[in-house]
């Protein structure tokens, strides 16, 4: 990508409605475009952050044997209403529209009523399951609050996941598999350090449900958590049964404040048995299946990596999720030469500013946009054959003889 050819431009102040870091820094430095509250376009760089964030979840889930679909964002009430759910005094973040036909639709919030309805035309035999398919999707949601930048949008990115079982132990042995692949998850997007499985409630159908909370300074949860972090929970399920089922006394908790990044949940028959999800078994006589369910918020992840590792100059991305892992600057004619035929040869690898700017803006610019690495090539550098590579997180930098590059 060169910089002289994409409409993208950087801005040197945010819009003053944006207060949120993540939403300030990512629209400053052209990966989003802010429509309204909530409500954000996502740019040629932001695009490219998304996929990359997509792929690592893909993959885990992929090695679990998880199939990819995607539904629709339009949705019938019809399976809602089996559930109670299309109503606006249980779900109160709706965005509902009518039909120039008559009738009223929704716009997905999330989507289980939808792939149980979907699962009926595909699940009859215990000799269909066990099976999980996910998807990402945008999801609407009419929150009340949207200040957070993508932390929380009205219209935002999920992955869900949902997968269907004959018994419990098959669901548990799945939800299990699925704890461990969020762990990976999130370590290779570099939350890894920071990200723990917090204890949430759970239902009617299980005692406690587990969300992966980011501790963050503008997390909207509220966590607390033992000297070795090894129990997490959520304040909501901060009582004397929970303590004693965790085994810890309250005194020895400390509180922080943290985003939630996802979420599972053991559903059991929530959403199977109202809406007539059964198989037969092997006895020929009909059964409700077992349903788990997992989210990631994915453009929140973004966010939350936004959040984590800006400083004071502009974004610093991880380099499982950067968009181009160098940020290429040529300064003077024999400078600008030599990257262009080192942009040449690394096609797809390289964020090439080849503008006509001093350098300094130049500079500027590379630390707002965050590749882990800068590689100048001026006629100092040249001097010694060398290019000089920056790293955006530690700020060092070193000589590398440009046949090594
Ligand atoms: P929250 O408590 O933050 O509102 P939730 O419990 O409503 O989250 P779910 O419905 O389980 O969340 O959604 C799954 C995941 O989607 C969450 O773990 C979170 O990461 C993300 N998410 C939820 N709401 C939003 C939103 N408004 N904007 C961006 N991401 C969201
Ligand atoms: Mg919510």
């Amino acid at each position: 990508m060169r910089l002289s050819k994409t409409f993208v431009k950087t801005l040197r102040e945010a819009p003053k409605d944006e207060t949120a870091k993540n939403g300030a820094l990512l629209t400053r430095a052209g990966y989003i475009h802010k429509e309204m509250a909530g409500v954000y376009d996502f740019l040629p760089l932001g695009i490219r952050v998304m996929e990359n964030i997509k792929n690592i979840i893909r993959d885990e889930l992929n090695k679990l044997g998880c199939e990819e679909l995607q539904m629709t964002a339009l949705q019938n009430p019809e399976p809602w209403e089996k559930t109670g759910r299309f109503s606006d005094q249980a779900v109160d973040i709706w965005f509902k529209t009518n039909l120039a036909s008559g009738g009223e639709l929704g716009l997905a919030p999330t989507h289980e009523e939808p792939i149980v309805n979907l699962m009926k035309s595909y699940i009859s035999s215990y000799k269909d399951l066990p099976l999980s398919v996910y998807q990402f999707q945008t999801k609407f949601r009419n929150e009340l609050r949207a200040k957070s930048g993508i932390l929380r949008g009205r219209e935002f990115l999920m992955k869900d996941l949902y997968s269907f079982h004959t018994n419990e132990e098959d669901l548990d042995k799945f939800y299990a598999e699925v704890e461990v692949a969020y762990k990976k998850i999130y370590e290779r997007l570099g939350l890894g350090e920071d990200t723990f499985e917090t204890f949430a409630s759970g239902g009617i159908f299980s005692k406690y449900s587990h969300e992966f909370q980011t501790f963050l300074p503008v997390g909207e949860d509220d966590v607390y958590y033992n000297a070795d972090k090894s129990v997490v929970l959520n304040k909501e399920v901060l009582n004397p049964e929970t303590l004693n089922d965790l085994g810890v006394k309250e005194e020895e908790l400390q509180q922080t404040t943290a985003a939630e990044v996802g979420n599972i949940f053991k559903l059991k028959f929530k959403y199977s048995e109202p809406l007539g999800l059964k198989y037969s078994d092997e006895q020929n006589s009909q059964q409700v299946v077992y349903m788990g369910c997992y989210g990631i918020g994915v453009s929140r992840v973004m966010g939350v990596i936004v959040e984590k590792y800006a400083d004071d100059k502009g974004l610093v991305w991880p380099e499982s999720v950067a968009p181009f892992k160098y940020h290429l600057i040529g300064i003077g004619e024999n400078g600008m030469k030599r990257a262009e035929e080192f942009y040449a040869s690394h096609p797809g690898e390289v964020l090439f500013d080849d503008r006509d700017l001093r350098p300094g803006e130049k500079f500027a610019d590379a630390e707002l946009m965050g590749m882990p690495y800068r590689i100048v090539i001026s006629d100092k550098t040249l001097a010694e054959d060398s290019a000089e590579v920056t790293d955006r997180g530690t700020g060092e930098s070193r000589l590398v003889k440009i046949s090594e590059l």
